[in-house]
C-alpha cells in the first residue's frame, strides 16, 4: 500500500462535506478496496476510526474498531466495522462528556458531549443495508466519524475550550480517559 498522509486540521479538505457512494457502486470491488485502504491507514496511524475524508478521499465511508488502543486505554474491544453512506437517524437525549482526540488533530484533546445511544443506518462493505442501535464508546466513535463526513471536527463541538489541550499535558493534571 502506498500510504497517504492524514489531512490535518487547517487543511480545507477536512471541511468539505463528503459525497454519497452512488447506489450502483455500493458493494462494488471499488468500495471494498476503499474500505481495505481505510483499515490499512487506521492501523498504520494507530487510530480507533478513520474517515475517507481524512486521507483526501471525499466519499461517505468510514471504518473503526480495535482490540485495544493505547490512546483510549479504558475502552474496547470494538468490532472492526465499515459504514458506507451512513446516517444517524436517532440520538439519545442523554449525553456523556469525554475527552476526545483525532488523527487530524494529533496530540490535542478536548471534552466533547456525545449522545449515549444512537441508531445508525447505512450499508456495510458487502453492500448489505443495516440499521443498528449503538451505545457507549462505539456510539461516540460513530458520531465522531460521521462528523468527518459532514466537514466537522471534534474541536467544533468542545463546549468548554478550557478543556482543550495537549494530551500529555492534560494527562499530567487529570484523567483523560
Ligand atoms: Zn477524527
Amino acid at each position: 500500500m502506498s500510504t497517504r498522509p492524514i489531512s490535518r486540521l487547517g487543511n480545507p479538505q477536512l471541511r468539505e462535506p463528503s459525497v454519497e457512494i452512488p447506489a450502483e457502486k455500493i458493494g462494488s470491488t471499488e468500495v471494498k478496496n476503499l474500505v481495505k485502504l481505510l483499515f490499512e491507514h487506521m492501523a498504520h496511524y494507530g487510530g480507533v476510526g478513520i474517515a475517507a475524508a481524512q486521507i483526501g478521499i471525499n466519499k461517505k465511508v468510514f471504518v473503526y474498531g480495535f482490540e485495544s488502543n493505547p490512546r483510549y486505554p479504558g475502552q474496547g474491544p470494538v468490532a472492526m466495522t465499515a459504514m458506507i453512506n451512513p446516517t444517524i437517524v436517532e440520538y439519545s437525549k442523554q449525553h456523556i462528556d469525554m475527552y476526545e482526540g483525532c488523527l487530524s488533530v494529533r496530540g490535542l484533546r478536548g471534552q466533547v458531549p456525545r449522545s449515549e445511544h444512537i441508531t445508525v443506518e447505512g450499508f456495510d462493505e458487502h453492500g448489505k443495508a443495516f440499521s443498528r442501535k449503538i451505545s457507549g464508546f462505539e456510539a461516540r466513535v460513530v458520531q465522531h466519524e460521521m462528523d468527518h463526513l459532514n466537514g466537522l471536527v471534534f474541536v467544533d463541538r468542545i463546549k468548554d475550550l478550557k478543556t482543550f489541550g495537549f494530551s500529555d499535558e492534560l494527562q499530567k493534571h487529570l484523567v483523560v480517559d
